[in-house]
């Protein structure tokens, strides 16, 4: 069977390795010069490959398609990612969140193994061609067309991406062949992004990196998502960083004006316990000034903004604080909300969020509900998860999902 790939990155390279393996005729296209682009700057040119969680506690770091990749990532979870990358020379290492990497650090390595496999499996890699159409006859798919041109294909397998980082060649074209072919497109927004933020008042803080933090994100007086504890930073146009990452992908598809985000700077303490400690660093600060009292909680950065929406002067005793003063301080240090104006252009997003209809593919085989010939793999599906190299298994596992059909 001649069987087309189209898209070298991550999913397109994994499937036309698996189909090949299977005895079938393969031939994978990619519109750049060499496999991998996107692979080549995964994190930050490490490649977090994988993450050594199997089961629910994956599942629990899929954000959009949950109930759909459920059966991929149990038929090829990360012990195979990891098993199949050191069997083609590339020993990994766990680190912190069970991120895996190439013990190397070099996401090339990873590529390079991929390579290998596309070699040893003979699949036929055409370089600098860029698929314009897929062709059809009825309900089924017939071919691709390249440079004007007809080629026939017994199957074909769309492993095109999103449309973020559209320099490493993800420029939304699987969308456009879809919809060509009459599926439906889930409208694409940006996922694991910054967050652009209103207003003047948190521009002076560019550059201060929050750390043991929290984040959630609020729509009206409903709690919609809260982070783990942990890091982010400020930046010119907002906030970024882990925490402020996870949050945008829960958060994309909301209505902006009715959106709040809030920061918890002492997620270890509750108000009260808060408070108590208040009044012991007045007791233990004599008559000295509340800006001492607030470098003692914050960073120096945030003081007079603190100071600023207590309605409070900096230069004051800080034993002259009222009752009312220290509770808003409490309050304020376990609620500090940022109005958020939209997040950062898909772009710059990690991520794609939305993509082919899940509705309209059989996750069995990734299989086109419309074509029985016709796959989608990666994130070209309406999909997307966490950081941790759960995106990257995502693409495996669906690309070898749909690799179990032939
Ligand atoms: C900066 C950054 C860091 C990331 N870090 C990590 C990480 O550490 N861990 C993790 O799990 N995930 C990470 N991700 C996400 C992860 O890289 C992607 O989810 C994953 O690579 C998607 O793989 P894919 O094969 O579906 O799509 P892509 O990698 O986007 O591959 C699609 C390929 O198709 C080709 N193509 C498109 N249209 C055509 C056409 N018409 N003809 C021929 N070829 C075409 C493109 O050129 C491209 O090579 C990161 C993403 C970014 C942007």
């Amino acid at each position: 069977m001649k069987v087309c790939v189209i898209g070298g990155g991550a999913s397109g390279m994994m499937s036309a390795i698996m189909i090949a393996r299977k005895g079938q005729d393969v031939s994978l296209y990619e519109k750049n010069e060499k496999l991998g682009k996107k692979i080549y700057i995964t994190g930050k040119g490490r490649c977090n490959v994988t993450n050594a969680t199997v089961g629910n506690e994956f599942l629990k770091n899929v954000v959009g398609g949950q109930k759909f990749v459920m059966g991929s990532v149990t038929r090829f979870n990360s012990n195979d990612t990891m098993a199949f990358f050191e069997e083609m020379g590339v020993p990994l290492k766990i680190e912190r969140g069970n991120r895996v990497f190439p013990e190397s650090d070099k996401s090339s390595d990873i590529i390079k193994a991929l390579e290998k496999a596309l070699r040893w499996a003979s699949v036929k890699v055409n370089l600098n061609t860029s698929v314009e159409e897929i062709v059809k006859i009825e309900n089924k798919v017939t071919g691709i067309k390249v440079d004007g041109k007809e080629v026939s294909f017994d199957a074909v397998v769309v492993a095109t991406g999103g449309i973020s980082y559209p320099a490493t060649g993800s420029t939304g074209d699987g969308y456009k062949f879809a919809k060509n072919l009459g599926h439906s497109v889930i409208s694409p927004v940006p996922a694991l992004c910054g967050i652009v933020v209103k207003g003047e008042e948190l521009k002076p803080l560019q550059g201060l990196s929050l750390k043991n933090v929290t984040l959630s994100a609020w729509l009206k007086e409903k709690i919609i998502y809260k982070s783990d504890i942990g890091e982010m930073l400020f930046t010119h146009f907002g906030i970024s960083g882990p925490i402020v990452l996870s949050a945008s992908s829960h958060i994309n598809r909301q209505d902006f004006s009715n959106l709040k985000l809030v920061i918890d700077f002492k997620p270890a303490l509750s108000v009260d316990g808060l408070s108590v400690r208040i009044d012991r660093d007045i007791i233990a600060l004599k008559a000295k000034q509340t800006s001492s009292l607030l470098e003692g909680l914050l960073p120096k950065a945030m003081v007079s903004i603190f100071a600023k929406r207590l309605g409070v002067k900096l230069t004051s005793k800080a034993n002259q604080l009222t009752k009312e003063n220290r509770k808003a301080l409490a309050l304020l240090l376990k609620n500090f909300e940022i109005l958020p104006k939209s997040l950062e252009s898909i772009e710059g997003a990690v991520v794609t969020a939305g993509g082919i209809n899940l509705k309209e593919v059989n996750p069995k085989f990734m299989k086109s509900k419309l074509y029985s010939n016709l796959y989608f793999v990666g994130e070209v599906l309406d999909i997307d998860a966490e950081t941790g190299g759960f995106n990257l298994q995502l693409a495996f596992s669906t690309a070898v999902t749909c690799a179990s059909d032939f």
